[in-house]
């Protein structure tokens, strides 16, 4: 996962110093590696090699596979208010008791923003005083969403989302068979966020993804009928068709910040012609929202469009 390495690093030199902290808080957006990076340091804190973590030994492997006895992973399949006290009462339970294979525990805690606040609560007094053993690794997406204790009883590590370059070479290097333009226009599309942009090729997003790209380039040729065609064909659904948005929206912002900017973009798009696009996705997205009838909605979308881009009707 690209824009890990530099955390890695933080965390190696501070556990090799013996000075990070009993509990580590990981901040970033999804799709940047968090779950990803709190395995890695539970196998730093736990492998016994001397390059921490080795990635070989049995203790690395059974992390990997999530069944080391010492170390127990909640949360992170759950959207708002889905983790609840249970899980911290269930830390609570095994908390004070020796490790099993390890000299010490750790306790993964996943997207903790979906904490209940009573959660959260109960949480803070197992941070407050844990047992010299206990170690804790929590992920969120944004610190602004926990309660100020918990983040005061934590080391806060942020993830910061990787660049354009560094998105678009990591896709190239999962998808071998991505050109380099493509791997530019995916990253520019999601946004740099490697994990959203390596999901939507590995779910056939590819075409949709292209048909964004396509948007200013055909309409300027006043071509809105293959546009329309390509839209009816490959956003049948209303996923499909949010996606298509969701993309275009990327594509046509970061290419006109490019161009005022004075540089290079894959997608010939002015300022101008970005802010009046993002106004249409927004009432597009809103239709797709209430129902409205997608071959209604994928109209009405070339329509403005081609008023935007110059194209005849
Ligand atoms: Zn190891």
């Amino acid at each position: 996962m690209p824009g890990t390495k530099e955390l890695k690093g933080t965390l190696s030199a501070a556990l090799r110093e013996g000075i990070l902290s009993h509990a580590v808080l990981i901040e970033g957006e999804k799709g940047t590696g968090r779950r990803e990076l709190a395995l890695w340091l539970a196998k730093a804190i736990l492998c016994s090699e001397e390059n921490r973590p080795c990635g070989n030994c049995s203790v690395c492997r059974k992390i990997e596979n999530g069944n080391h006895p010492d170390v127990e992973i909640f949360g992170g399949n759950g959207g708002a208010r889905s983790f609840h006290i249970e899980s911290i009462r269930e830390i609570k339970n095994s908390l004070w008791l020796a490790p099993n294979e390890s000299e010490q525990k750790v306790y993964i805690l996943l997207d903790i923003e979906n904490m209940t606040q009573e959660a959260q609560n109960a949480l803070l007094k197992s941070l407050e005083e844990p047992p010299a053993h206990a170690r804790f690794i929590l992920t969120c997406d944004n610190r602004k969403s926990l309660l100020d204790t918990i983040i005061s009883r934590s080391t806060v590590y942020t993830l910061e989302p990787p660049t354009r370059e560094e998105c678009a070479f990591a896709l190239r290097e999962k998808f071998p068979e991505l050109s380099e333009s493509e791997a530019e226009l995916f990253s520019i599309a999601y946004g740099g966020n490697f994990g959203a942009a390596s999901a939507g090729f590995s779910e056939g997003m590819g075409e949709i993804v292209l048909l964004a790209s396509k948007v200013p380039e055909l309409l300027k040729k006043g071509d809105s009928y293959s546009l329309a065609a390509e839209l009816s064909s490959k956003c049948k659904t209303r996923a499909e068709l949010s996606e298509f948005l969701e993309r275009l929206l990327n594509i046509t912002g970061r290419c006109g910040i490019d161009r005022a900017a004075g540089k290079k973009a894959p997608v010939r798009v002015s300022p101008i012609e970005a802010v009046k696009t993002s106004e249409i996705i927004e009432r597009g997205k809103l239709s797709v929202l209430q129902n409205c009838s997608i071959e209604l909605i994928e109209s009405w979308l070339c329509m403005e469009l081609s008023r935007i881009f110059g194209g005849n009707l």
